[in-house]
């Protein structure tokens, strides 16, 4: 039964039109490509943002530098990053949401996460962690655990991580080389937070 959601979901995503067609406010700018890979065995799921230029011509999620930073902080090799039985990859917009005056990629279409995220969830109810990346995955997977900023909302971790269960929840930021400023001037991300991140992700592999 939960399967057989997952696939008509699944199904349904590739068809989805509704920034196109009934958005909220501008609608895309362009054909919608929904990049996300659900998956009903894996346990871990990676809550990003949306995808940016590169994946969007790709199709495949973390097709980008963003990626390969990501893969670093799991631990992991591109072969098993990309294995749905391990990954399911659910960004809170599926669709490049398009860019802005300056050329920075825009928030996450808010349309997607009502229309899709609480149906794909539930039909992946394995999943027993969720790697919530940046803020918006932050604010749908944590709520009221999320703190001031996000650095507050990370640094935080073992907390949020003691309060869920069913899935865990671990708050990371966005490995977009944007953050390189931020990852330096915070070194228990790397010293105390991968390290625990890296086995938890060995432990589900
Ligand atoms: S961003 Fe989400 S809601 Fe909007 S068109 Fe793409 S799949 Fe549909």
């Amino acid at each position: 039964m939960i399967a057989d959601d997952l696939d008509r979901l699944a199904e349904e995503i590739k068809a989805c039109r509704i920034c196109v067609e009934r958005p909220l406010g501008r609608p895309l700018p362009h054909e919608p490509r929904p990049v996300v890979v659900p998956s009903r065995t894996a346990r871990i799921l990676i809550a990003g943002q949306a995808p940016g230029t590169r994946v969007h011509l790709s199709g495949a999620p973390f097709t980008d530098p963003s990626g390969d930073r990501l893969r670093d902080w799991l631990g992991v090799t591109p072969d098993v990053f990309y294995d749905p039985s391990k990954f399911a990859i659910v960004p809170m917009g599926f669709c490049f949401p398009g860019q802005d005056a300056k050329g920075g990629d825009l928030p996450p279409r808010r349309e997607c996460a009502p229309a899709w995220r609480a149906g794909l969830m539930a039909a992946m109810p394995q999943i027993d962690l969720v790697l919530a990346v940046g803020q918006y995955a932050q604010r749908w997977h944590m709520g009221a655990a999320m703190a001031g900023s996000l650095t507050d909302t990370v640094a935080g971790w073992r907390a949020v991580w003691a309060r869920s269960s069913a899935p865990h929840v671990l708050p990371l930021p966005h490995p977009s080389w944007r953050n390189t400023g931020w990852i330096k001037r915070n070194p228990w991300f790397e010293m105390e937070l991968l390290p625990f991140l890296k086995a938890e992700i060995r432990h589900r592999l």
